[in-house]
């Protein structure tokens, strides 16, 4: 992605202070959307990479990875699959729990949406403990895919996000544009 478009996507994501709770510097993508130069360049550059890694369905994670993986699906001709905070999906799923600062989560994914002979690339706005992304490798793997990568528009580098995430990924790229 050229420095230009990287520019343009960081200078439409708004810091808000202390949002949703003192200390938490949040990284709204609301003006990103509302500007579609800018949401299309971040489409584009997330339908290339699933394209250059092989993907064959895109996983979205709830709720702001859902706006940014459907088109990216659409864009690269690919299936989109959600992964859902638990008790959200009507049909068989599969549950990951997994550590929040205080307590648990958890998530899960239409276990019949994949399978064997899928590559499935997770795609979400913000990575920032990498909880969530870790928890959804543990889905897909579970559902017999495999995992093409993870890709999303930002990463808090200071939480180590991207240490834990990536030895859960096991070799598979992760993509931080
Ligand atoms: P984590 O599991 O800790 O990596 O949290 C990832 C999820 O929380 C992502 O889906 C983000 O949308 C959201 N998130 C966490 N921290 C922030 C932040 N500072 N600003 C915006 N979104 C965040």
């Amino acid at each position: 992605m050229s420095a230009n478009v990287q520019e343009l996507l960081l200078s439409r994501i708004r810091d808000v202070h202390d949002h949703p709770k003192p200390g938490v510097m949040f990284k709204d993508i609301t003006p990103l959307l509302a500007d579609p130069a800018a949401f299309t360049a971040l489409t584009d550059a997330l339908a290339g990479l699933c394209t250059e890694h092989g993907a064959t369905k895109v996983v979205g994670l709830e709720a702001r990875g859902f706006i940014l993986a459907a088109p990216v699906a659409v864009r690269a001709g690919l299936g989109f699959i959600p992964v859902r905070k638990a008790g959200k999906l009507p049909g068989a799923t599969l549950s990951q729990a997994y550590e929040l600062e205080y307590g648990t989560a958890e998530v899960e994914i239409h276990a019949g949406d994949l399978g064997s002979g899928d590559r499935i690339m997770v795609i979400d706005d913000v990575l920032a403990t990498g909880g969530t992304a870790e928890a959804s490798l543990g889905l897909i793997r579970r559902a017999g895919a495999e995992v093409a990568g993870v890709a999303i528009l930002m990463e808090l580098g200071f939480l180590g996000g991207r240490a834990r995430l990536e030895r859960a990924l096991d070799g598979a790229p992760l993509e931080a544009l």
